[in-house]
């Protein structure tokens, strides 16, 4: 009797790290044992250089390197005045700090629904929640597909815009990346962002002067000199290990996001007549693809079947902010926001990494197949 062994990838997951650091391992110890030997470890001049090449890179004056995506979000929020008694407009779809950074200012964040092309916030839905009390309208380029920034300029009618870059570093719309639109631009530097630091980090891009010397004081205990302290501020620096690691990595991010973008297209390519919904990309908008979702009426059987084939799935996300418990206490009700909440219920990211091979992502694509055609 033959056996035959169907060969399969031992495990395809969500996002891998480890091809990207093996690769990179020699440099992130240079970079590292040389902020060991400087004795610095708490911004300092690696630092300072970063903040220098990620501005450049996001085409604005300034970047301020913080030590969370979350901390850039608060700290643009106060440094703009936003507090107790205004509004700010923010996705139901999106991740829990993109709210959670509105109410921890003490201002109420205004959840919106997503427009159903898109799945982001579109001009429609923002000027429709705008009270006097609104003092900003916070958007995210979730996934890396950059939000319809023109539109959402033409509601905002003068208001505060404030980019949750937080996934779409190097994302760009009609040239101009991400992060450059707005009053401040948002990034996270998790390890599983486009850009990812070997720990948590993130950075406010900018083009106000003042506000940008604000926002530095604010991040290191409101300090104006050594001993003087113009305001209460935060704790929120960046660690000098993990600027340097940033600055070594940020020399690859194109060619990662290019390699994202042949992801992506192989995905629509191999997936063809499924019936699965993907979300439309804004006309002359470069998405950086920092995930892959598609939306299935029968998600959680789909995602069973990849799981036993090996392949790792991730929902993002699966509760709609206005629905979480943390926001109960703004009384949001089920049905209220029905595209956002039929998204939650149906979306189901597959791998994306710049590391993916063709070979992976056509066993992903034909594993699709497979379920769809009754075989998985
Ligand atoms: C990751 C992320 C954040 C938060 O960043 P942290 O660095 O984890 O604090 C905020 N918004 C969005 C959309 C994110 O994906």
């Amino acid at each position: 009797m033959t056996i035959t062994v169907i060969p399969q990838p031992s495990r395809i997951s969500l996002v891998d790290l480890r091809a990207q650091h093996e690769l990179l391992r020699p440099m992130l110890e240079a970079a590292i044992s040389t902020v060991i030997s400087s004795n610095c470890f708490v911004e300092g001049e690696p630092m300072e250089r970063f903040e220098r090449e990620f501005a450049d890179y996001c085409g604005v004056p300034h970047a301020i390197a913080v030590d969370s995506g979350t901390a850039a979000l608060q700290l643009v929020l106060l440094s703009l005045g936003i507090g107790s008694g205004d509004e700010v407009i923010v996705p139901a779809n999106t991740f829990i700090a993109t709210g959670a950074a509105v109410a921890q200012v003490g201002a109420t964040p205004v959840f919106i629904d997503s427009d159903p092309n898109t799945w982001l916030i579109g001009a429609n839905e923002v000027s429709r929640a705008i009270t006097t009390s609104t003092r900003a309208i916070l958007g995210v380029h979730l996934y890396g597909n950059m939000l319809p920034m023109h539109d959402l300029v033409g509601v905002a009618a003068g208001m505060s815009i404030i980019e949750d870059a937080a996934q779409a570093h190097g994302g760009a719309l009609d040239g101009k990346r991400a992060g450059s639109f707005g009053i401040a631009g948002c990034f996270s530097f998790y390890p599983a962002k486009n850009l990812g630091a070997l720990g948590d980090g993130g950075a406010i891009t900018l083009a106000d002067p003042e506000l940008a010397a604000r926002l530095r004081r604010l991040r290191n205990h409101g300090r104006k000199t050594k001993y003087e302290h113009a305001e209460i501020g935060f704790n929120y620096r960046m660690d000098t290990i993990q600027a340097a690691v940033l600055r070594v990595k940020l020399e690859y991010l194109e060619k990662w996001n290019q390699r994202r973008r042949q992801l992506a297209a192989a995905y629509r390519e191999n997936l063809r007549g499924l019936p699965l919904h993907m979300p439309e990309y804004v006309p002359g908008s470069e998405p950086v693809h920092h995930l892959f979702p598609v939306c299935c009426s029968e998600r959680d059987r789909f995602a069973a079947s990849l799981a036993e084939r090996g392949v790792e799935t991730g929902i993002h996300y699966p509760v709609p902010l206005h629905l979480q418990p943390a926001f109960k206490h703004l009384g949001y009700k089920t049905g209220q926001l029905p595209v956002a909440e039929r998204i939650a219920s149906q979306t189901l990211s597959l791998p994306i990494y710049p590391e993916m091979s063709m070979q992976q992502l056509e066993y992903v694509c034909d594993a699709a197949h497979d379920f769809f055609h009754g075989r998985g």
